[in-house]
Parts: structure tokens; C-alpha cells; sequence
């Protein structure tokens, strides 16, 4: 018998030895992770079904006796849920993290950038805001970009000379970064890290998010964006513990 036939302590990211404190700890750090406000746009019900399914047996000492001894947590009251064999092939609790929209991949440190390019004509300019979710690499590349064609095109006239200077400076110190969105993406960086059990990456995004946090409580931010900070707190704060 394996010691974790139905993936049920690897679900709980627990050891076998772990105490009900620490199991119930775990699950309610999980159980956050999956909340559906954390996860707008993607359905965690599934996974969060199996974290729950997996909490009730462990919780239950009784249950968890029969699963520790048995492989099942059938003690004499057979549970409703449990028919088959599905919980071991159930993969563990994940969530969709944020890719960069320039080369696709996951990084801790993706943001949210808002840029301004400044392309000017005899008698006018054109300024373009572009925005998006870059890795560190390609926000430089189009930051970069966008100055060199603003410093190049943007000051052919008058308007143009003003708004690319404003764009340059911008653009220089890192593009327009928005606390809250940024918040919301290294927190779920942070989580993604977290349950795939990379510690490091973990640590990283939950230690911007925390930053992230304390820009949205000290800024001129409305009561609903500061509420949302709150909200993401103490998940960035047991991420950080924990990783
Ligand atoms: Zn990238």
C-alpha cells in the first residue's frame, strides 16, 4: 500500500506525519488560493473540489485512519462522493497562471505596463498607449522600442515635442506600472508558484504582490480597490510564511 493512494496528503501539499493543525492550515490556505475572486475568467471549481474532498477525509481522524491503513476512507458509513477510483488520477489543485503577451511564458516578475509612443506629422502627433502583460525581457524590448520611435518621430512638431517628452519620461522610468492590476498578478503568480511547489518563484511574486499591496492601502485609491488589496493580503502574507 502506498503511503498517499489517492494523492490526498499531495493534494494538501501535507506530509503523512502532518498534524490535523497543519492539515486544516494547509486547506484553508488552498481553499483561498481557489477562491473564485482570486481566479475571475477560469473555473477552479474542480480543483477546489478535490482539495475539499481531500480535507474531508484527513480532517476526519476516523477517516483518516481508514485511508492511512487502507488506501480508503471508507470506515462504515460509505461517503457519496467517493465512488471509484478518481481521486488518484485527480491532478493537483492549479491555477491558470499570467503568461507575457509578447513571448508566452510564466515569470514572477510579469507586469502590467503601460506605455506611451509618440509618432508626430508636420501638423499633428499621434500617441499611441499600449499596454499589457510583459515578462521582464520584452517589457525592455518594448519600452525601448517605443522610445526610439518617439524620440525619433515624435518631435516633428509642436504637440509632438510636448508629448513625447512627457512619453520618454515615462517610458524611461519603467512605463506607467498600476499598483492593483499588478497586485492581482503577482498574487496569482504567487499562488501559482506556491502549489506547484516552487518555492523560490513563490516567493518572489509574493513579495512584489506584498509591495503591490501596500501601494494601493497608501494611495488615492477608491474603497472597492482598497477592499480587493485587503482581501489579497493575508494570502500573500501565508504564501510568504509558508514558501
Ligand atoms: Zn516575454
Amino acid at each position: 500500500m502506498s503511503a498517499d493512494p489517492r494523492g490526498y496528503y499531495r493534494l494538501l501539499r501535507v506530509p503523512t506525519t502532518a498534524s490535523q493543525e497543519q492539515i486544516k492550515q494547509a486547506f484553508r490556505a488552498l481553499a483561498k488560493a481557489l477562491h473564485p475572486d482570486l481566479n475571475r475568467g477560469q473555473d477552479t471549481t474542480q480543483a477546489f473540489q478535490a482539495v475539499n474532498e481531500a480535507y474531508g477525509v484527513l480532517s476526519d481522524p476516523a477517516q483518516r485512519a481508514a485511508y492511512d491503513r487502507t488506501g480508503s476512507p471508507e470506515t462504515s458509513m460509505p461517503r457519496a462522493s467517493s465512488t471509484g477510483s478518481r481521486p488518484s488520477a485527480e491532478p493537483p489543485p492549479t491555477v491558470e497562471p499570467y503568461t507575457c503577451v509578447d513571448c508566452g511564458c510564466v515569470s514572477p516578475k510579469l507586469r502590467h505596463i503601460k506605455y506611451t509612443q509618440v509618432v508626430s506629422y508636420i501638423i499633428g502627433s499621434h500617441r499611441t498607449n499600449i499596454w499589457g502583460v510583459f515578462c521582464e525581457e520584452c517589457a525592455s524590448k518594448r519600452l525601448t522600442k517605443a522610445s526610439l520611435i518617439t524620440g525619433a518621430f515624435g518631435w516633428m512638431s509642436v504637440p509632438g515635442m510636448l508629448f513625447s517628452a512627457h512619453a520618454l519620461g515615462r517610458n524611461l522610468t519603467g512605463g506607467e506600472k498600476q499598483n492593483l492590476i499588478n497586485l492581482e498578478i503577482c498574487t496569482r503568480q504567487a499562488v501559482y508558484y506556491f502549489l506547484r511547489g516552487e518555492m523560490r518563484n513563490a516567493r518572489i511574486a509574493a513579495t512584489d504582490a506584498r509591495e503591490f499591496a501596500q501601494g494601493v492601502a497608501g494611495g488615492w485609491w477608491n474603497d472597492a480597490e482598497k477592499r480587493r488589496a485587503r482581501e489579497l493580503r493575508p494570502i500573500i502574507e501565508e504564501v510568504l510564511q509558508k514558501a
